[in-house]
């Protein structure tokens, strides 16, 4: 076995680590093992892990059902062309998906991360729409603070000033950007927010295919929340102004905001829906797009009479298990009780922070607590910060935020707000910030 220096130092030289300079990378921790609620390093420190490795681990890590699904497919097959074969991981798979999500979602589409599957919903609205011979629906509408993943249609949908814009506005497509929502969650909708919005679409509906946004909680791009009433309202004016909605639930979806989608807060019927993150329980990269009947069909009776994506590991097997173990779990353990216990944690725990200078908001929702300072983090510093006092929390631009595995008990989590509290007074700011995502 080489020794951990070594390896660091070839890490340090050679591996591209998420938004990292290859002059000067931050520093890395090497993990050793992990279980439960806790990341074991390499050096024998145990840290409890508040981001769910961005909100996938739900259930904790090396949970023993998700372990033992892998090992069962294992034995038959790990993967398979999806291309004229089929599996029954994926058909028991999609079957759980079509039975779980709200009601009207009937096709389903399973792909090999978050980012694929926001691709694939954007594809299924333009071709809907050049299916319909509608070629004047080229552009998508959205609204700022959102993030939808890293290739290219979904960068070109991520805020525009937080993403990555600046760099790349020479070669992104053009879309058409709303404010983000002021409309508080506990409130109705904005004055502002709706006039924004119907004055957005009575403009360009002609030229929009889809609406895509993350319900209610948009995480990577700025951990907000927004009310209920604003999604409502986008979907109405979706509906008066024939474009399509695509929710991304990649975050959201499975339980994280303290209903199984975020949809469900507004009780609104997308069109198209992404699903990834928590759906393998953080086993492995899968993801989703499901779509309606309508979506479906429409496309298929279009000139090319096929929808035109097929990634090769599309519906791969263990993904597949594990997804589906992931979701029964889920449905076995009270995830909701769970929710909204670590909901009631956050509140007791991170709001009182408010009164801190240096906090600027505190944002609970379901199994997420988001402190919002005046200013940015260094994000170096205080990882080390946080990793001394044994917990797992990564900052970005000035957001210390936490997204639990469900299954957290009360000391653990005391543990989280009380290291986030301390690390208030502490804080290394810097300006600019190192770029990093949530
Ligand atoms: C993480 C995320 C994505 C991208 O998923 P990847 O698996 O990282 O490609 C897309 N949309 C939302 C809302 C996300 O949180």
């Amino acid at each position: 076995m080489q020794q951990l220096e070594s390896l660091l130092a070839f890490d340090r030289q050679h591996i591209w680590h998420p938004y990292t300079s290859m002059i000067d990378p931050l520093p890395v921790y090497p993990v050793k093992s992990a279980k439960g609620v806790y990341l074991e390093l390499a050096d024998g420190q145990r840290l409890v892990d508040g981001m769910s490795s961005w909100w996938c681990a739900i259930h904790g890590y090396n949970h023993p059902q998700l372990n033992a699904a892998v090992e069962k497919q294992l034995k038959s097959f790990s993967h398979v062309m999806f291309g004229g074969l089929t599996h029954q991981p994926a058909i028991e798979l999609s079957q759980q998906l079509v039975a779980m999500t709200p009601a009207g979602f009937d096709k389903v589409f399973l792909c090999d991360s978050g980012s694929v599957s926001v691709e694939v919903a954007i594809k299924m609205a333009f071709q809907y729409w050049i299916s319909l011979g509608n070629r004047d629906k080229k552009r998508l509408m959205t609204i700022r603070k959102g993030y939808h993943g890293d290739t290219f249609g979904a960068m070109s949908v991520c805020d525009p000033v937080g993403g990555m814009h600046h760099i790349f506005e020479a070669v992104l497509p053009q879309h058409i950007f709303l404010p983000e929502p002021i409309s508080a969650f506990t409130e109705g909708l904005h004055p502002t927010d709706e006039a924004q919005l119907e004055q957005a679409f009575a403009a360009h509906h002609h030229e929009v295919a889809a609406f895509i946004l993350e319900p209610i909680v948009q995480g990577a791009g700025g951990m907000r929340v927004y009310s209920p009433a604003f999604l409502r309202k986008v979907k109405a004016l979706c509906e008066a102004y024939d474009v399509l909605l695509i929710l991304d639930e990649i975050a959201t979806g499975f339980g994280r905001t303290g209903e199984l989608f975020g949809a469900n807060h507004a009780d609104v019927q997308a069109d198209i829906m992404c699903l990834g993150k928590a759906l393998t329980g953080g086993m492995m990269t899968m993801a989703a797009t499901l779509c309606t009947d309508q979506v479906a069909m429409t496309i298929s009776k279009g000139p090319s009479g096929v929808f035109m994506h097929g990634p090769t590991f599309m519906a791969n097997a263990l993904a597949c298990s594990v997804s589906l173990a992931s979701l029964q779990l889920l449905e076995s353990y009270g995830w909701k009780e769970k929710v909204d216990g670590i909901e009631a944690s956050l509140e007791k725990d991170l709001r009182p922070l408010f009164a801190h200078e240096r906090v600027k908001e505190i944002r609970v929702l379901g199994a997420i607590g988001v402190v919002e300072c005046h200013q940015s983090i260094q994000v170096a510093a205080i990882q080390k910060y946080f990793i001394k006092q044994g917990v797992w929390v990564r900052p970005f631009r000035n957001l210390i935020y936490i997204m639990p595995p469900f299954i957290m008990e009360e000391a653990e989590l005391g543990l989280l707000c009380q290291v986030i509290a301390g690390s208030l007074d502490c804080l290394l700011y810097t300006s600019p910030s190192p770029r990093d995502r949530g």
